[in-house]
């Protein structure tokens, strides 16, 4: 039987390449996503992979979203929390709602889903975690204290759950890209844009598809020893120890 993995936000974006290299990879593949119904119901006819709908900042919903998805996949042996959001503004004009909001979608939604799934994991004593965090999360940005919060929280979550898991063949990882041309960097006003590629090394933005190959790669049994790192890919505009 192949593994099942789930992909958070996997109808779009970053997300829908990692699905789609899961799934040539071998795996059954799952993808969750929660307001763009037609986007994902096109993702699913394009690609045979089953969409869920349902917020993962939700902890109940995500209980029984995942339970659906065992009850007719089987298992999840593969997780990769994507699901992300941003809500930016200077933090002494951000509102309680876009401070929680982006900590509830980015965050507090790796609790959620991953929460439900540890325990299976650890009886089984396999599983592949890959948390997708951010540059921003770990350099900083302007009008971002909110999404740098949660990206940077997950990399300290990513750090605990892995020295937790490590006796029980689970390993626990993250990948930080920088930035990649998706619908969340197509949101950038032009002229912050053209700064930003300015920024980096190799010249241009990121492609889904090259984050998608570096999952791959954590989500494979050949990434056994490989737990508690933070992969960043950001075409160099960002190199830390
Ligand atoms: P997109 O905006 O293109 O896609 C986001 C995906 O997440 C969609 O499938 C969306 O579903 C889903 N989603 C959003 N909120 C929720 C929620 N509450 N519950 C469930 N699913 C949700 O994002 P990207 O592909 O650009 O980003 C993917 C991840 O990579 C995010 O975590 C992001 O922070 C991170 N990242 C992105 C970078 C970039 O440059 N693009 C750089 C660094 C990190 P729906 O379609 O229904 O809205």
């Amino acid at each position: 039987m192949t593994h099942v993995a789930l992909v958070t936000g996997g109808t779009r974006g970053i997300g829908s390449a990692i699905a789609k290299r899961l799934k040539a990879d071998g795996y059954t593949v799952a993808c969750s996503y929660v307001g763009h119904v037609k986007t994902a119901e096109i993702f699913s006819s394009n690609t045979g992979i089953p969409t869920y709908r349902w917020d993962a900042g939700d902890y109940n919903a995500c209980h029984d979203g995942i339970a659906q998805i065992e009850k007719e996949l089987g298992p999840i042996s593969i997780l990769v929390n994507n699901a992300g959001i941003t809500q930016d503004s200077f933090f002494h004009k951000m509102t309680p709602d876009q401070w929680l909001s982006v900590i509830q979608t980015n965050l507090i939604s790796v609790f959620n889903i991953t929460h439900q799934l540890i325990s299976g994991m650890r009886e089984r004593q396999y599983g592949r975690i890959i948390n997708i965090s951010s540059i921003n999360g770990q350099k900083g940005q302007i009008g971002q204290t909110n999404y740098c919060a949660a990206k940077s929280g997950i990399l300290g979550f990513t750090r605990a759950l892995a020295l937790e898991s490590a006796s029980k063949g689970i390993t626990v990882n993250a990948v930080a890209p920088g930035y990649i041309g998706t619908d969340m960097v197509a949101g950038v006003k032009e002229d912050v844009l053209l700064k930003i590629v300015a920024q980096i090394p190799v010249g241009r933005l990121g492609t889904p598809e090259e984050i998608a190959r570096a999952v791959s790669f954590l989500a494979s049994p050949d990434a056994s020893f490989v737990t508690g790192a933070t992969l960043s890919i950001n075409g160099g505009q960002l190199m830390s120890l």
